[in-house]
């Protein structure tokens, strides 16, 4: 057999097909987040897929940089697939000043990026998330994390946990310690820290300048604990910082419950644009790591020159699903309707008009198929009715539908169902 060699037949590498039963899955989740996010004001939004690349690379940090798809355009412009949807929509706002801010939107869009691809791990994926900008408040903090709980639970997270941080506390800690100047070889360490042993953990600080005794201050003070001893702890570190994270574990409380959360200073989160909360949501068996956000007030400035803060979530959908184990939703064809007889055609697309106007999917059968053909290929395309129009029936004016599910089968009335 000739044609395409199988790699070509494959999709783009770390990229995928989404066949209808996926797809299918795929919009079921679209639904149920969209509905979360609209239920508490957000507004959806879009933007194209291709950016100006100095607009993506300019808060981007270089690990993310590496990762961009960039390509010039017929006219020579430098251009590149977005990454993330922060940063597009950090744009919008750019030339949208005169919004009514707090601004809240969500999105449920493709991004790119050129990773290596790993099982969970694609370069065009789907990820759902929110940006409420225009708010500084702890009370936008606690709303955009109470929609991210909702947002998982709606989507059948039963079991999950989101971990909090706050870039800020990391900073003074680094601050008190002196060690705030190799603050990227920290944050770079304490990202490994779920993951590496202690002393490979400390040893990425200390190869980066950081003295012994400061790399195990730190580590040990990344370890997990509640919301309420973090509030100590940041207290301890920064007194304003402590009351303000009070006031946000307070407001969070009141809206979800406690035990979801814990606090974690090992949670930096990679992009470079966070300046406060961080957090990831980790969900299942296996803690699948599905999303995450932040406060990012600096960013806006970056494209606007007006300071505004601002803080969002993303979740990878993809991964979400496989979390939550919905990976495919069947739509079996609700008729399907065989003619014995070519000059029952007539009949069967009136049928099939009728039912279709009632909302039904029909197929009319296109005259290449035994009925012993037609059967097994019903059963295998999933199919609820099976209608046989022959010539007997049609002189007694009746057609026989066999519902493939109960496997019944009853005579039933043309001029009833047309009527
Ligand atoms: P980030 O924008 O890097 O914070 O990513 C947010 C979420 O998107 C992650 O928690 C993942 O669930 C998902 N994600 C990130 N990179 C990928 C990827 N290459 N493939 C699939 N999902 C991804």
């Amino acid at each position: 057999m000739t044609g395409l060699p199988d790699q070509l037949r494959r999709p783009v590498r770390g990229m995928r097909d989404w066949m209808p039963q996926q797809l299918y899955a795929l919009r079921r989740m679209e639904e149920v987040l969209s509905s979360v996010a609209e239920q508490y004001g957000y507004r959806r939004v879009e933007t194209p897929v291709v950016e100006h690349f100095e607009v993506l690379a300019k808060k981007a940090g270089q690990e993310v940089i590496n990762e961009i798809y960039y390509f010039r355009d017929k006219a020579g412009r430098e251009l590149g697939l977005r990454f993330d949807m922060t940063v597009p929509i950090a744009r919008v706002l750019s030339y949208n000043l005169d919004l009514p801010r707090p601004v809240r939107w969500y999105y449920f869009s493709k991004v790119f990026r050129y990773d290596e691809p790993q099982h969970g791990r694609y370069r065009e994926f789907f990820q759902f998330g929110v940006e409420l900008i225009g708010s500084a408040s702890p009370r936008a903090d606690a709303e955009v994390i109470q929609l991210l709980a909702a947002s998982l639970e709606a989507a059948g997270a039963s079991k999950y946990v989101i971990r909090i941080n706050d870039r800020r506390a990391v900073d003074k800690l680094l601050e008190s310690l002196g060690a705030l100047s190799h603050r990227d070889a920290v944050y770079r360490a304490l990202d490994k820290k779920l993951k590496l042993p202690r002393e490979e953990v400390i040893g990425i600080m200390t190869s980066g300048g950081v003295s012994r005794d400061a790399a195990e201050k730190i580590y040990d003070t990344a370890s997990e604990m509640s919301l309420d001893e973090a509030v100590e702890v940041l207290r301890r570190l920064d007194g304003r910082l402590g009351e303000a994270y009070a006031k946000f574990v307070k407001y969070l409380e009141a809206a979800v419950p406690m035990e979801r959360f814990k606090f974690d200073m090992s949670i930096v989160r990679g992009l470079d644009y966070y300046t406060g909360v961080v957090f990831e949501a980790f969900v299942g068996d296996y803690w699948l790591a599905v999303g995450g956000g932040g406060r990012y007030d600096d960013l806006l400035e970056l494209y606007s020159g007006v300071k505004i803060p601002a803080l969002g979530f993303a979740i990878g959908v993809e991964r979400l699903m496989e979390a939550v184990g919905l990976q495919s939703v069947e739509k079996p064809l609700d008729y399907y309707i065989y003619i014995f007889d070519d000059d029952a055609y007539k009949h069967a697309v009136a049928l099939a008009n009728r039912l279709r106007k009632q909302g039904h999917s029909v197929v009319v059968e296109l005259g290449e198929k035994n009925l012993k053909d037609v059967f097994e290929y019903v059963l295998k395309i999933g199919t609820r009715y099976l209608v046989l129009i022959g010539r007997k029936e049609l002189e007694k004016g009746v057609v026989k539908i066999r519902d493939l599910q109960k496997r019944e089968e009853v005579e039933v009335p043309l001029s009833a169902l047309l009527s």
